[in-house]
């Protein structure tokens, strides 16, 4: 693993100690996780650096944490559950994500794909996402402040694409952007009722199949850059 793991803050110690992150590890491959990849991936990320100081001692819990600005860090399980989904059908050389938080998702994703676009409509979030990525010597990382609806038509098409905040409706760019073949991992429903996760995968230029994966709790894809 590339990250520079020999610096104590990101070793950590106690409860941000590698032993959390092992024991967090084997709780997801219980509950379900498959791939070895994505397990090791939690194994070698330290999730305690993406949160509060104040919050760093339950970074290994399986629970979303606050972030800031109302906004949650993905509960570890629906990462690992959401990346293994993404990566089911082999290898991926560009990846999409919309709503880069704090960047844990990222990080995950960045150790198993060629390249990671992300795109994050609060500033602040997406400059400090942008530092925490850098000091973990991520390098295959993009990043770019924007409303996530319109994704990124720039580096379009893309393998697969990951979305962390939950829309009423498939957002039609998204489905555009996406490479015949590729597969599309968001959750899809109203803020206030179930939502679930759709695994939508391009057939062709106009036929896409939807899988239903689960049902997840998300914050709502909001309009506008703030
Ligand atoms: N993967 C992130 C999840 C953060 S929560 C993490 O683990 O930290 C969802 C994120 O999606 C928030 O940062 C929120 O600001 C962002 N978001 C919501 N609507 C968006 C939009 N339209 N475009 C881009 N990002 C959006």
């Amino acid at each position: 693993m590339s990250f520079p793991l020999s610096l104590t803050k990101f070793v950590g110690s106690g409860m941000t100690s590698q032993r959390a992150r092992d024991r967090l590890a084997a709780r997801l491959q219980a509950q379900g996780i498959g791939a070895q990849t994505v397990l090791d991936a939690i194994r070698f990320t330290p999730r305690h650096v993406f949160v509060d100081e104040a919050m760093a001692t339950h970074a290994y819990d399986n629970k979303a944490l606050p972030i800031g600005f109302g906004q949650t860090i993905s509960q570890p399980y629906i990462v690992a559950r959401m990346t293994e989904t993404l990566l089911a059908s082999g290898a991926l050389d560009t990846v999409l994500e919309i709503g880069t938080g704090c960047g844990y998702q990222t990080a995950i994703l960045a150790q198993l794909v060629g390249h990671v676009y992300s795109v994050e409509r609060i500033a602040l979030l997406s400059v400090n996402a942008r530092r925490t990525l850098a000091e973990l010597r991520l390098k295959n990382i993009s990043f770019h402040l924007s409303d996530g609806h319109w994704g990124w038509a720039e580096h379009a098409p893309y393998a697969g694409i990951l979305v962390t905040a939950a829309p009423e409706t498939v957002p039609q760019a998204l489905l555009q952007q996406l490479r015949v073949g590729g597969r599309l991992v968001i959750p899809v429903g109203a803020q206030q009722s179930v939502q679930q996760l759709h695994c939508i995968t391009r057939q062709s230029l106009t036929e896409y199949q939807t899988q239903l994966i689960d049902t997840v709790s998300f914050v709502p894809m909001l309009d506008g850059v703030i």
